[in-house]
């Protein structure tokens, strides 16, 4: 019978009752090598996915020019990551062009760049470290520190950590493999300030020692529970993965005057003594940090170790905040700007205002996290009551709303001059 003689063109098996055959129109393919060739597809299509980064890798001064459009002012620490990031990057491609070649150079060992931002809350660190793992491209995860000592079972968060980064990665692990993981209150790990003097939070250090091996690079299994992956196991080699902490740090300025003999008669080793008033705003900015300050500070030298890039963000003054208010591509006057236009009303801020907003943001000691906080405050009466009111043109919010209670001023169509109406300030 013609039909039994009828056998798969790429296995050979034969068509039976079991096994059915799509015919083409030479030959035909049985049900298990369909499966086969769409896995090898999917993988080409993954490891397309994964090299997309690196084709598109940006010099580092076009990265910092990207970055300008999203954060303001922080120059010194927009330079390094760009310079850390291209770096880590360009490793990753020539270690890729090697495992194309040869399965056995995939051992040579790549120094990875992993970077510890130092700086008050509210100036910009997880802005920069997101900003970045867009503009390159790569799947990027936000771990919180302190969550890692809470928890206490540390293995779990660990992988919770990756397992996250691999859905960021739409389950592609080799995408996965070259993510980006933004540690946030790394400092929290380590023993607070110069009150607990000598002692060091043990769980705070035994995460350090946990999250010590996740950076240096280890390979994980990813349990296939509760992923969407059709019960696949995940390896994921964390040696790429580039991993940015961030800290404010606080009180390591103490350690910094007395290393540095400021406060103190002493001698300063970087600092221009004559200028004491500039030397502190330095040390405020973190910029003399050494990585024995950081041991002092509780972390752990191993761990300081693998994080060899080390750089400082600055406080936000007035300036830099009223810029945060305005410049972004997403500033926050602009997004308020665009709620009020949805009532077709035309808000503005008078330059003053946005000083004084800043100034308020300032005294909240919550850096530019402050702004979203003042401002929807100032503005809660007028959106609660301009949606209500007939003929509405347009806000104008000037210093005096800011800084006393006086109403935020509503022009109306009939009137041109504008009215002053009972809305409250802040
Ligand atoms: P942290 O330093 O605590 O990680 P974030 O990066 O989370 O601070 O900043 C909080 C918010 O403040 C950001 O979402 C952003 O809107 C704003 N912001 C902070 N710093 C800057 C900056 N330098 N430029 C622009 N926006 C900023």
């Amino acid at each position: 019978m013609p039909e039994s003689r009828v056998h798969c063109s790429f296995c050979g098996q034969e068509q039976g009752p079991d096994v059915p055959l799509i015919a083409g129109e030479e030959g035909h393919i049985c049900e298990e090598c369909v499966q086969l060739a769409s896995q090898v597809v999917g993988s080409w299509g993954r490891k397309r996915a994964a090299s997309r980064p690196l084709q598109k890798l940006q010099k580092p001064v076009d990265m910092k020019a990207q970055l300008d459009q999203y954060v303001i002012g922080q120059e010194l620490a927009k330079e390094t990551l760009a310079v850390a990031v291209y770096n880590h990057f360009k490793r990753l491609s020539m270690d890729n062009e090697r495992q194309n070649i040869r399965e056995s150079t995939r051992h040579v060992e790549i120094e990875k760049s992993n970077i510890l931002l130092l700086g008050p809350s509210g100036t910009g660190k997880t802005l920069l470290a997101s900003t970045l793992a867009r503009i390159v491209g790569v799947p990027f995860v936000i771990a919180d520190a302190t969550t890692l000592t809470q928890a206490g079972y540390v293995g779990e968060d660990v992988e919770s950590i990756l397992a996250r980064l691999l859905d960021a990665a739409d389950g592609n692990t080799e995408l996965a493999e070259w993510g980006i993981v933004y540690i946030d209150e790394i400092d929290k790990l380590a023993r607070a300030g110069e009150s607990s003097h000598g002692m060091r939070d043990v769980s705070g250090e035994g995460v350090q020692q946990a999250l010590l091996k996740l950076v240096e690079g280890t390979t994980v299994k990813m349990g296939a529970r509760g992923r969407k992956d059709h019960g696949e196991e995940h390896l994921i080699d964390t040696r790429n993965i580039l991993f940015i902490a961030g800290g404010a740090f606080a009180g390591l300025e103490k350690q910094l005057e007395k290393r540095l003999g400021l406060g103190v008669r002493g001698i300063g080793f970087h600092v221009d003594m004559s200028e004491p008033e500039q030397a502190r705003e330095q040390l405020r900015s973190f910029e003399q940090v050494q990585p024995e300050d950081l041991r002092y500070f509780g972390l752990i030298p191993e761990f300081i170790g693998r994080f060899p890039v080390v750089t400082a963000l600055h406080d936000l003054d007035v300036q830099a905040l009223v810029q945060i208010l305005t410049e972004p591509r997403n500033a926050l006057v602009r997004q308020y700007q665009r709620l009020f236009e949805f009532e077709g009303v035309r808000l503005e801020f008078t330059s003053d205002a946005m000083s004084a907003i800043a100034g308020q943001a300032i005294e909240r000691g919550t850096g530019a996290r402050g702004l979203r906080g003042v401002v929807e405050s100032l503005l809660r009466k007028v959106m609660f009551e301009v949606p209500s009111l007939q003929n509405v043109t347009g806000c104008v919010v000037d210093a005096d709303s800011v800084t006393s209670s006086k109403p935020v001023l509503i022009t109306c169509e009939e009137e041109a001059g504008g009215q002053l109406t009972e809305q409250g300030g802040v």
